[in-house]
């Protein structure tokens, strides 16, 4: 069995033969509010590593530097080793959770401009918002980085959510994480109903983590349902 060098709330990370690569595994647990909601949605972690796997592809086609190299099986992907930013970044179209909560938006209102925000990525510290002055004296990322990863950001947004809408999708949110690989900034992570927001363009219905987080029922069946639309295929 493959060394196991993480293990995260969602995924499980594997060194492979190819010191370039690694395997990452994808659970169904699920957590929220930093870890202090706990549950397993089932298939989780098939679905998400299709629908992640989906979306890098999307992206490459369109431009975007990306850590995805292949599916292995329905929880596995093989991704290029990443050094990761201890950045979230978030981009947003619609007010919604904790920006609604900060700025006294009500959720659905629809933001005038993309709104882009930094988060430091510490659990201990419950993922704190920061600025670009905060990451510089923080040493989490330089200038040029800076740059790349809030304009890939926007770049992002503009690909997802375009494609969403010809599914009757709304782009909400969703957090991005980025690493370098020989010195190559690549985006990471996963990009799924785990870390996105995604409504029904016609009902608004939720399609996406919020169901757990807010115990609105039917969370697989929503998850189920986005790679339904993206790729026509049903699980
Ligand atoms: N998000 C994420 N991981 C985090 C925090 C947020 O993937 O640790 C995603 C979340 O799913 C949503 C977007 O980032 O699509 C914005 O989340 P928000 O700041 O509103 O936080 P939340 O409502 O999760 O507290």
């Amino acid at each position: 069995m493959a060394q196991m060098l993480y293990e995260g709330k969602a995924k499980k990370v594997y060194a492979t033969e190819n010191p370039d690569e690694y395997l990452v595994f994808y659970k169904d647990d699920a957590t929220a509010f930093n870890g202090v909601k706990r549950g397993t949605i089932l298939n989780k972690g098939v679905l998400n590593n299709k629908i992640s796997a989906f979306f890098f592809d999307l992206l490459g086609k369109n431009g975007i530097p990306h850590h995805f190299v292949r599916l292995v099986s329905d929880r596995e992907m093989l991704v290029k080793k990443l050094t990761i930013l201890q950045i979230e970044v978030v981009v947003r179209n619609i007010a919604a959770g904790s920006l609604a909560k900060r700025i006294g938006w009500e959720e659905g209102r629809k933001l005038p401009q993309p709104v882009v925000e930094l988060y430091y990525k510490n659990d201990d510290l419950g993922d704190p918002l920061i600025n670009e002055y905060h990451a510089r004296a923080m040493g989490l990322a330089d200038d040029n980085q800076l740059k790349a990863i809030q304009e890939l950001g926007l770049k992002i947004n503009a690909i997802l959510g375009a494609y969403l809408k010809e599914k009757k999708l709304e782009l909400i949110d969703f957090k991005l994480e980025f690493g370098l690989h020989n010195g190559q900034l690549l985006l990471g992570d996963e990009i799924s109903p785990d870390t996105c927001r995604f409504w029904d363009s016609e009902t608004g219905q939720k399609l996406d983590k919020d169901r757990f987080r807010r115990d609105l029922g039917d969370v697989e069946d929503a998850y189920k349902e986005v790679l339904y639309r993206l790729t026509g295929e049903k699980l």
